[in-house]
């Protein structure tokens, strides 16, 4: 009885223990520490989160999280840096590459996000149409979604679109119709060039795109910081 009495305090106090983890509260399988992120980086280079602005010269950001202009009212990061696996990277060069001879550019809102962020955008907006369940994580988190619109390439102009970044409503939907003729076909047009690069829609929002491979990519919990200061090593 005396063991049995120890067994069960045991396994609780194991239980408590996991609970009070607040940066991975569900458990996921994340790379908080860059030691994880090295060793997943060496066992799959492709997994590496690469510097957008490393391979797409003159790359428009407008990285909304790391100001005040965001549905959290805060900024959330600490510098406007937008970073990707290097296969999404890549594919959204080409994005960028066939957008110029339309004479337009892409202009990133949010790439790679921390895990730490999905966390507190739920506390925040505890919505899962709009804001990714922390019980599952973001394609943000696996380097593997981008928010985007598009630009004209001279003047830096946005092309008009249905809403601005991160409206929660129905009108940022991809089924809804009910808009202006140029607003639909910018819409189109994003979406053409996204999918002829191996990117997808999601439904709800008109300005995020998943890569195909993206579940593939690790969760990751690391700082813009300390990918700045690893690349720049
Ligand atoms: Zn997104």
């Amino acid at each position: 009885m005396k063991r049995l009495f120890i067994l069960v305090l045991t396994t609780s106090i194991l239980i408590a223990c996991q609970e009070k983890d607040t940066r991975n509260p569900h458990n996921l399988p994340i790379a908080n520490t860059m030691e994880a992120y090295l060793a997943q980086v060496a066992e799959n280079p492709d997994t590496e989160l690469v510097d957008l602005e490393e391979v797409i010269p003159d790359l428009a950001l407008y990285i909304a999280y790391a100001t005040e202009d965001n549905f959290t009212g805060v900024p959330i990061y600490t510098s406007p840096k937008a970073f990707l696996c290097r296969p999404v990277a890549m594919a959204l060069a080409d994005v960028q590459d066939s957008l110029q001879k339309m004479g337009l550019a892409i202009k990133v809102f949010d790439a790679y996000r921390p895990y730490a962020a999905t966390l507190y955008f739920y506390e925040v907006y505890p919505n899962t149409t709009f804001v990714a369940d922390p019980r599952r994580g973001s394609i943000h988190n696996r380097g593997g979604a981008v928010d985007l619109t598009l630009i004209n390439a001279e003047t830096g102009e946005e092309l008009e679109m249905p809403t601005r970044f991160d409206s929660f409503s129905d009108t940022a939907s991809h089924t809804f119709m009910d808009l202006p003729e140029h607003v639909l076909e910018n819409r189109a047009l994003l979406r053409g060039v996204m999918e002829t690069f191996g990117f997808y829609i999601y439904e709800a929002e008109w300005w995020h795109y998943n890569f195909t491979e993206a579940r593939t990519f690790p969760l990751r919990d690391i700082s813009f910081e300390d990918l700045a200061k690893e690349q720049s090593e």
